[in-house]
């Protein structure tokens, strides 16, 4: 098997840990060119929530291609575009009584999180951005400034500036409570300390290692925004487009951010684009102020637009929840049934894992998982988390047999 090693950067990394070239794809399964079946607990780390090649999806994006319809555009107006803004208000903010304006900041999650920092930079103008331990926002420079990891920060090769890493809520013991430290320091005119223009965070922290912060730490991140004029950012790029049970991972919780990133999952199938959501009276763009030859691509306004009509049937979201049960059983029952592991549950909704304390376990069980036809990743600072990402329309069936693949890989490597 040839894994054109030669000839692509060394930066690859997904192609080390799933050595084998990928042919085709269909729901939650991919073959291989040996013609193996994986079933796919990976879902393109949260980009495809809704499996490969939906079949919907699929069939509205070639008619679109068979009619000649516009590719790129630039964010000129076009049909596609006209109808996603409509679907999105209409299937997705409406019914939440939510209410912002969308702006297409890039292709992809950095581009949204780069545009949110920039513009509360802007809307404000403080230069201070409060960020979170084990968040991760992206690769670029701005994106990467707020991403609490020491081995991706290396990547830059300069120091990151105007970023404060507060502990994220899993991290706070009942005996300090970070929040309340922080509150003191903004009370404190004397301290030095800067009023920030943002806090940017994940709900469920997905490459940090499916830490789920509690509702009631979301509410009190909402509150101190409020107090201090802070701008509050949830970068909803992973944990967005239903992966915790909810369309957005916040509503539960009960808070309106002021601005969303949303993108992965956004385009449906897997084509590249992203959303900046901005409250109403933050978006002071000036026309041009931010722009980019492939915001918004066509092919993606059509797949995502295709995506929506899942939204408007109420059992899409009981669907999940169904599943989101059942896929807790099945962890809870293999960290009761392997102590071996020491492990325990964490998530919320499809977006799970189980952290194991044992050093090195999570990559091995992984690469075993591949072996018997699993894929599926790792997270967490040491990789100590087993993430395990179905598709939220995975079937009954296959979701069974992955898990069952888990077990078996869990199994072998204990010995
Ligand atoms: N934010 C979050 C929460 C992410 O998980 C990611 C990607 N893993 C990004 C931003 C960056 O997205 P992209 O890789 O599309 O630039």
């Amino acid at each position: 098997m040839k894994l054109f090693e030669e000839l692509e950067s060394e930066v690859r990394s997904y192609c080390r840990s799933f050595p084998t070239v990928f042919t085709k794809a269909v729901g939650a399964k991919m073959w291989d060119e040996d013609n193996k079946e994986y079933i796919d607990f990976f879902s393109g780390a949260g980009a495809l929530n809704y499996g490969h090649n939906d079949p919907k999806m699929k069939s509205k994006l070639v008619d679109y291609i068979l009619a000649d319809g516009i590719t790129h555009s630039l964010d000129k107006a076009t049909t596609a575009k006209g109808e996603f803004l409509t679907a999105f208000n209409e299937t997705i903010l409406k019914p939440r009584n939510l209410n912002y304006k969308v702006m297409f900041p890039g292709p992809t999650g950095t581009n949204t999180v780069e545009s949110a920092l920039k513009l509360a930079r802007k809307v404000t103008g403080r230069p201070d951005i409060i960020s979170f331990t084990n968040g991760f926002h992206g690769m670029t420079i701005g994106s990467l400034s707020v991403t609490g990891n020491s081995f991706k920060r290396k990547g830059a090769g300069i120091p990151l500036h105007n970023v404060v890493t507060m502990p994220y809520d899993s991290f706070v013991s009942d005996k300090l409570d970070t929040l309340e430290y922080l509150e003191r320091f903004l009370e404190d005119r004397g301290s030095g300390v800067a009023i920030p223009a943002a806090m940017i965070l994940e709900t469920v922290q997905g490459e940090g290692g499916i830490n789920a912060a509690s509702y009631e730490w979301l509410q009190r991140i909402e509150k101190i925004c409020k107090r201090w004029g802070i701008l509050s950012i949830v970068d909803d790029v992973q944990a967005g487009i239903g992966r915790t049970g909810t369309f957005f991972s916040f509503e539960k919780a009960g808070i309106t951010p002021d601005i969303v990133c949303l993108s992965k999952s956004i385009g449906g199938m897997g084509l590249p684009l992203a959303l900046t959501l901005i409250r109403p009276d933050l978006d002071i763009w000036a026309p041009g102020e931010h722009n980019g030859t492939f915001r918004g691509n066509n092919h993606a306004f059509i797949t995502a637009t295709a995506a929506l009509s899942y939204w408007e049937d109420p059992k899409f979201e009981q669907s999940i929840a169904e599943k989101s049960k059942k896929t807790k059983a099945y962890l809870e029952k293999i960290v009761q049934d392997y102590p071996e592991i020491k492990g325990h549950f964490r998530g919320r909704g499809l977006m799970v894992g189980i952290c194991s304390e044992v050093e090195g376990l999570a990559s091995k069980v992984a690469a075993e998982a591949f072996k018997r036809g699993l894929i599926m990743e790792t997270s967490g600072p040491d990789d100590e988390v087993f993430k395990l990402f179905p598709a939220l329309t995975i079937d009954n069936e296959t979701l069974e047999k992955g898990f069952n693949i888990l077990e078996q890989s869990v199994r072998a490597v204990i010995g």
